[in-house]
């Protein structure tokens, strides 16, 4: 049986993915208004990505018995100054996303709650890759720099990323 404490941080961590999705939709429009449109896909995929994050902790819940509650959420960042400044932005996104889940692994161990350990595990393990995502796009965009032909070429590559939904 999941403790209130638990699965309260839990559905705080569905919200906070849905709410990631809104902070990468924000980014994508930023693209899109540079008629970025590969950049806006990337994004536009991460936004996917997240909505998927919050889905397994959605069936998660539901599994262990637990009841989700949506919750409002704040307004994004919408403006930046450069592509560089969304990416950084991103990445710091994300490092604040590792720390909740962090804290949840930490609340799940204290409870001796092997199955949420065992389920938080694969955010883990999917933070690594966000993480190092984010950090290699940033240190290609500023070894980059002002090179137009390169950053199209970033911009061209990017429009072919897509989303396959694993398995919840
Ligand atoms: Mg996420």
């Amino acid at each position: 049986m999941l403790n209130d404490s638990l699965s309260k941080t839990l559905n705080e961590q569905l919200n906070f993915e849905l709410y990631s999705a809104h902070v990468y939709l924000a980014i994508a429009a930023y693209c899109s208004g540079e008629s970025l449109d590969g950049f806006a896909n990337f994004f536009m995929v991460q936004a996917e990505e997240e909505k998927f994050h919050a889905m397994k902790l959605y069936k998660y819940l539901n599994d262990r018995g637990k009841r989700v509650t949506m919750e409002g959420m704040d307004t994004p960042n919408n403006e930046y100054t450069s592509i560089l400044e969304a990416f950084e932005h991103a990445y710091e996104h994300e490092q604040e996303v590792t720390r909740r889940i962090y804290h949840l692994s930490d609340i799940a161990m204290n409870d001796r709650e092997h199955a949420t350990i065992q389920f938080l595990k694969w955010f883990i393990d999917e933070q690594v890759e966000e993480e190092a995502m984010f950090d290699s796009i940033i240190n290609k965009l500023k070894r980059i720099d002002k090179d137009s032909n390169a950053f199209f070429m970033m911009d061209s590559e990017f429009a072919l990323r897509t989303f396959t939904p694993p398995a919840l």
